[in-house]
C-alpha cells in the first residue's frame, strides 16, 4: 500500500487531471456504513440514502441513514466503553500514543483522503491534500503533544493539600458542517479522546466520506471497542437531533448554522447538556490607505474565495479606505480574474465547486438581487466553460448598501463586496454591524491604529496585515451570534473534562 499511495501523491502533484484509484473505486461501491463499537453496522431501518459528487452531479455511493434506535445503539455501546474504561483509565501519556498513531496514519493515507474529500466537497485538491489533511492530522499531533503536558495543580494552606485535576466527562456528541470535514471532526475528536471521553460523531449529510474512511483507520490504531462511534444521516427531526436530545450525551460540540446552534441548544435542554458551538460569520476586512495594497489584495483574495468563500471565517466584506480605493479595486479584480476555476481533481485548481446544487442556488439568490446602482465587477454565474456541477466563479460587487441583505447575511459563497470609507470609527461600526462576530482582518503599516481597531472590532479573531494564521493553542471561536464558548489549546481540553478538586487534610 505505501508504495501505491506514494505513486498517487506523485500522480495527485504531478497537475494531470487524476483519476479515482481502482482501490477507492471499490471502497465507493460499497455502502458506507454507522461505525459502533469498531464494527461497521447497518442502520435499522435497511434506509440508505444517495451521496452526490457536487463538481460532476454524479451519484458517488450509498450511505445509511440512521433512525433513533440506530443513534440509541451508538450512546449505549459508547457509554458501555467509557464505563469499562480501557480508554478512560488510561494516563495522558498511555492515550497520546494511540493519538498521535492516528495523526501518522491520516498522513499515510493522504492521497486517498485528499481524493475522497475533494470527490464529496467538491473544493480542489490543491486545498485538500495540502490543506486540509495535512490540518487533519496536526489536530492529532498537536492535541496528543499538549494535553500530555496538562499539569495537575497543587497547593498547600496549613494542613490541607488541595489537589486539582481534570477527569473525562463521558460520552460526547459531535455535530459538524461539510465545508472543512476532515478537519472539523479532528478538531473536535482529538481533544475529546485526549481527555478520555467515547465519541459519537454525525458527520454532515453532504459530506460523509472521509469519516468512513477514518473510522477504519482507528482500528489501526488500536482504539477500543465503542470509544469512537459515527453514525450517518441527516440532522433536523432525523439522526442529528435524536443525538443531541439525547439525555445520556455528556456534551456537544457542533460547529455549524447559527439556526441550527439555537435548535440544538433547545435539545441540549434536555440535559442541560454541556454546549460548544462555532456558528456562522459575516467577516470583514479593513484596508488602510497605508496598507501594502498588493499583499492585502493577494491575502484578501485567499480570504474571499479560498474554499470556493465557503469558510467560516471569509470575508465577504472589504472595506478600503477612498484614498486607494480605485487602485485597490482594479488590482483586486485583475487576480480574482487569474483564478483557475475546474476540475477539483487537477492540482492546478484553485476554485473548485459549491457543495451542491441546493446551496448554488442559495448564493445565486443573493447574486440576483444585485440591482442598480449596485454592479457585478466580475463573475456571478457559473463560469461560461463548465457545463454541469455546482460552479461558480469569484463574484465580486460593489456599491451594495450596508443594510441590503448581501451586506448583512452569511451568503457563504464565493461573492466578496467592497466598499469605500473615510473614516476610522464610521467603518468599525458597519464592520460591528451584523449579528455575527467571528473574525476581522485589518491591514495598516500603523501598529497603534492597527491594535486601537483591533480592540473596536466585535470578534472572537482579528488578524492584522493577515489572514487565518492559526496557532492550535489560540483560542478559537466567535462572539455574538457567531458562537458559544471556545475551542483550541486549553480551551478544548476544558470543554472535554470536567475538573475535580481533592482536598485532603492530613491528621497525626
Ligand atoms: P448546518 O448547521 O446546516 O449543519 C451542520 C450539522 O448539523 C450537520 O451535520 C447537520 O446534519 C446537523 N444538524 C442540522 N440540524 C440539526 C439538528 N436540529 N440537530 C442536530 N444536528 C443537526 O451547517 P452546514 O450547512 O453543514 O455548514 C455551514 C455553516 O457552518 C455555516 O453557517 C458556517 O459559517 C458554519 N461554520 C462555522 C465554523 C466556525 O468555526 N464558526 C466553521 C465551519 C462552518
Amino acid at each position: 500500500m505505501e508504495s501505491l499511495f506514494k505513486s498517487l501523491e506523485d500522480e495527485i502533484v504531478s497537475g494531470k487531471d487524476i483519476s479515482v484509484p481502482e482501490f477507492l473505486k471499490t471502497w465507493l461501491s460499497k455502502p458506507k456504513l454507522n461505525f459502533i463499537g469498531n464494527q461497521l453496522c447497518e442502520s435499522n431501518s435497511k434506509k440508505v440514502f444517495c451521496n452526490t459528487n457536487p463538481a460532476t452531479e454524479e451519484d458517488l455511493n450509498w450511505v445509511v441513514l440512521s433512525d433513533k434506535v440506530d443513534v440509541e445503539k451508538a450512546i449505549t455501546v459508547a457509554r458501555e466503553a467509557f464505563n469499562k474504561g480501557d480508554w478512560a483509565k488510561l494516563t495522558q501519556s498511555q492515550r497520546a500514543q494511540v493519538v498521535k498513531k492516528l495523526g501518522d496514519l491520516i498522513l499515510q493515507h493522504r492521497a486517498p483522503l485528499a481524493i475522497l474529500e475533494s470527490l464529496d466537497t467538491g473544493k480542489p485538491i490543491f486545498e485538500t491534500f495540502e490543506g486540509d489533511i495535512p490540518r487533519a492530522a496536526s489536530n492529532f499531533h498537536f492535541f496528543a503533544d499538549f494535553a500530555k503536558e496538562e499539569e495537575t495543580l497543587q497547593f498547600q494552606n496549613g494542613l490541607d493539600e488541595h489537589q486539582a485535576f481534570r477527569e473525562p466527562l463521558g460520552v460526547v456528541a459531535l455535530i459538524t458542517p461539510w465545508n472543512l470535514p476532515l478537519y472539523l471532526e479532528t478538531w473536535k475528536i482529538a481533544p475529546a479522546l485526549m481527555m478520555g471521553n467515547s465519541i459519537v460523531l454525525k458527520p454532515s449529510e453532504l459530506t460523509p466520506l472521509t469519516a468512513c474512511y477514518f473510522a477504519e483507520l482507528t482500528l489501526q490504531a488500536g482504539l477500543p471497542p465503542g470509544v469512537f462511534n459515527v453514525i450517518h444521516g441527516f440532522g433536523d427531526k432525523a439522526a442529528g437531533e435524536f443525538l443531541v436530545s439525547d439525555p445520556r450525551i455528556d456534551a456537544i460540540s457542533f460547529t455549524g448554522e447559527t439556526s441550527t446552534g439555537r435548535a440544538i441548544m433547545r435539545s441540549a435542554a434536555v440535559g442541560p447538556t454541556r454546549v460548544s458551538f462555532e456558528l456562522g460569520g459575516k467577516g470583514a476586512t479593513v484596508i488602510f490607505e497605508d496598507a501594502d495594497i498588493e499583499m492585502a489584495a493577494t491575502e484578501t483574495l485567499r480570504a474571499g474565495f479560498r474554499n470556493q468563500g465557503q469558510i467560516c471565517l471569509a470575508t465577504p466584506r472589504v472595506f478600503v479606505h477612498e484614498s486607494v480605493y480605485s487602485k485597490f479595486k482594479e488590482l483586486f479584480v485583475e487576480k480574482a480574474k487569474q483564478i483557475k476555476v475546474g476540475n477539483p481533481l487537477n492540482y492546478s485548481t484553485r476554485m473548485g465547486s459549491l457543495i451542491g446544487r441546493e446551496h448554488w442556488e442559495k448564493v445565486m439568490s443573493y447574486v440576483c438581487r444585485v440591482e442598480e446602482p449596485m454592479k457585478v465587477l466580475l463573475g456571478g454565474d457559473r463560469p461560461k466553460e463548465i457545463k454541469k456541477g455546482a460552479f461558480l466563479g469569484p463574484t465580486i460587487l460593489e456599491n451594495v448598501p450596508l443594510d441590503h441583505k448581501i451586506s448583512r447575511e452569511e451568503i457563504f459563497g464565493p461573492v466578496v463586496s467592497i466598499y469605500s470609507f473615510s473614516d476610522e470609527s464610521a467603518v468599525v461600526r458597519e464592520i460591528n454591524s451584523t449579528q455575527y462576530g467571528l473574525s476581522a482582518s485589518i491591514w495598516t503599516r500603523n501598529t497603534e491604529r492597527a491594535q486601537r481597531v483591533a480592540r473596536s472590532i466585535h470578534a472572537g479573531l482579528v488578524w492584522i496585515n493577515c489572514w487565518f494564521a492559526r496557532d492550535l493553542r489560540v483560542p478559537f471561536g466567535g462572539q455574538k451570534r457567531s458562537g458559544v464558548g471556545r475551542e483550541g489549546g486549553k480551551h478544548s481540553l476544558d470543554f472535554f473534562s470536567e475538573w475535580k478538586s481533592v482536598c485532603l487534610r492530613r491528621t497525626q
